[in-house]
């Protein structure tokens, strides 16, 4: 699964989940192992990064935009799983990660396909002015 996938069903789960901040940065994280869960196309590191900085300018703009300073905080819970184990935090971690992954035959890339269409409409979900305030109205 991209990391831009996994930050952007995170960043909603956090603006739209209604929740607190502690429990929705919670869900992002446990998200990251349900979504690897899926059959999925992993993409090179490389190409992982470029779409995965693209998405990160995007909920910049959406935190400056909306002043929701938790908003980054929420879309990173979602990729940490995966920078835990880039960076070998711990092998029990990493065990746990892998033992959550997509293990199937070889996906294919039409897969990436449903990660856009997640990808933007959480995006829309994310971009969209929130009815009687929202979280703004419950945090600020
Ligand atoms: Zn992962």
């Amino acid at each position: 699964m991209t990391g831009l996938t996994h930050l952007a069903v995170s960043a909603v789960i956090y603006r739209r989940g209604r929740l607190s901040p502690p429990l929705s940065f919670a869900l992002g994280f446990v998200s990251h192992f349900f979504l690897d869960r899926l059959p999925h196309y992993d993409l090179n590191m490389a190409a992982n990064m470029v779409i995965g900085l693209a998405g990160a300018w995007f909920i910049w703009h959406l935190t400056c935009r909306d002043r929701d300073y938790l908003l980054p905080f929420g879309a990173l819970m979602g990729v940490l799983p995966d920078a835990l184990v880039l960076w070998k935090v711990n092998p029990w971690f990493t065990s746990f990660h892998n033992f959550c992954h997509y293990h199937g035959t070889a996906a294919t890339p039409w897969l990436l396909v449903v990660e856009i269409l997640t990808v933007a409409g959480s995006f829309w979900l994310l971009s969209k002015p929130e009815k009687n305030g929202g979280r703004f109205a419950t945090f600020s």
